[in-house]
């Protein structure tokens, strides 16, 4: 499909997304749980760092686990939610922040994105609790590392008694009026996982302010052993807790967590400024009240500018247009030169397995318009009224953010983007 508007000179090696980026303190606390032989889900490394994050995020209480989603997964179960429960959720999202409640047994249903920060539209959450009145909990993610309308979704929820699970993996270290993502919530979740702006390889936290909620944590992700000589159980265990090695390589990289960010800001800013005069926008903040922690710099293409996409469930395609690109274009041709990019999230309501799960609009119910689009198999065409989930899906994508590129390489991959529109 690549009509070679203009040809560059390949990158070697690739540039990625967003790549781990180790310093080396991490691999001496892995040797230290080596040679103290704690190569278990118990340790300094883990006790260390569930310090450091309290401290960091301003919560009481972390709790180390395996995983991001696995720490969802507990929120999930401490709130309670039983079988058939219908649960809110971001929908601009990955599928890690909406799956846990299915795991309790719990129905997610989706809620439309706003413009302003590309999260949970605080218009369309109160809408859906005109429709859904009896939902409890609400699931709301910070997408790429920008807090969303924290205060209004609050006000929303407090208005009907609804508590907040805040999935803020991809936002660490980001501030809403000068407070953490992850402290918002009732039950609060971060991870490490490869990708994110600092990284144990893998690994997540549960965070909350009430001792006995951690505690609960702790015994439901040690199998939920009870104190007994033997191995006792009253209730469902798990094995979530977190490895004292990775816990090493978290330690060693927390310190690093506010020069990452600063140099995340800085691609953010060098692509803003280096696509100041194309039909494009950058994901945008509130600029007044936010620290993003700008874990990945996206673009979206105005509605103008987009020559034609249309994509299936598994391909794409497009027409290349003098002028005119499109997230596919821009993503294949970075492929060409070996720089990898991303598509914008699929929006969950549009996702196969969630395809009979609700989904709702500032105007109301949005899976009548939804499906009618998806059968057409005109999504996303210029005039066409979509949901903002689905529009940002369609005209975004996420660019190469990985904080080891250089100003060099990143001046040139501004411009082989910049070719895209010609
Ligand atoms: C990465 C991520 C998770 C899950 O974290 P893991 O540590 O990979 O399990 C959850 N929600 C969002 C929004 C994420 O980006």
């Amino acid at each position: 499909m690549f009509t070679g508007k203009r040809k560059f000179k390949k990158f070697e090696p690739k540039i990625w997304l967003s790549s781990p980026t180790m310093h080396g303190l991490e691999i001496e606390y892995i040797k230290v749980a080596y040679k103290t032989n704690w190569m278990s889900t118990v340790g300094a490394n883990i006790n260390e760092i569930e310090k450091m994050l309290c401290n960091k995020i301003g919560c009481k209480y972390a709790v180390a686990l395996s995983a991001g989603t696995a720490s969802l997964h507990m929120a999930v179960k401490l709130a309670g939610v039983k079988f058939g429960q219908k649960v809110f959720s971001s929908d601009l999202t990955f599928d890690a922040t909406a799956n846990p409640i299915v795991y309790e047994g719990g129905v997610p249903i989706f809620i439309d994105t706003e413009y302003d920060t590309w999260n949970m539209d605080p218009v369309a959450l109160e809408k859906a609790f005109e429709i859904y009145k009896d939902v409890k909990v609400v699931v709301v993610a910070h997408l790429y590392g920008t807090p969303g309308k924290i205060d209004e979704i609050i006000a929303v929820c407090e208005k009907h008694h609804a508590m907040i699970i805040e999935d803020a993996a991809e936002s660490l270290g980001a501030t809403y009026k000068g407070r953490q993502t992850g402290a918002f919530g009732l039950y609060n979740c971060i991870s490490f996982n490869g990708n994110k702006i600092i990284t144990g390889s893998a690994g997540g936290m549960l965070l909350t302010d009430n001792k006995e909620v951690a505690d609960k944590v702790r015994k439901w992700a040690t199998q939920s052993r009870e104190n007994a000589p033997w191995y006792q159980h009253e209730e469902l265990g798990y094995n979530y807790r977190m490895s004292n090695v990775i816990a090493g390589v978290v330690r060693g990289q927390i310190p690093y967590l506010e020069e990452h960010i600063a140099q995340k800001r800085a691609i953010y800013e060098r692509y803003k400024d280096g696509f100041k005069d194309l039909p494009v926008t950058m994901n945008p903040y509130d600029v007044k009240n936010s620290k993003p922690n700008f874990w990945l710099s996206c673009l979206l293409i105005n509605k103008e500018a987009m020559c034609k996409q249309v994509r299936g469930e598994q391909e794409a395609l497009y027409i290349s247009e003098q002028g005119k690109s499109c997230p596919t274009e821009i993503l294949e041709t970075l492929a060409k030169y070996n720089v990898e990019g991303r598509p914008i999230w699929k929006p969950m309501h549009m996702q196969p397995i969630y395809r009979m799960n609700g989904f709702v609009t500032r105007e109301g119910n949005g899976r009548a318009k939804t499906n009618a689009y998806i059968a057409d198999g005109v999504v996303g065409q210029d005039g066409k009224p979509l949901d903002i989930s689905m529009d940002i899906f369609q005209r975004g994508l996420c660019l190469p953010s990985d904080n080891k590129m250089t100003v060099e390489q990143q001046d040139r991959i501004i411009e082989v983007i910049r070719s895209c529109f010609e």
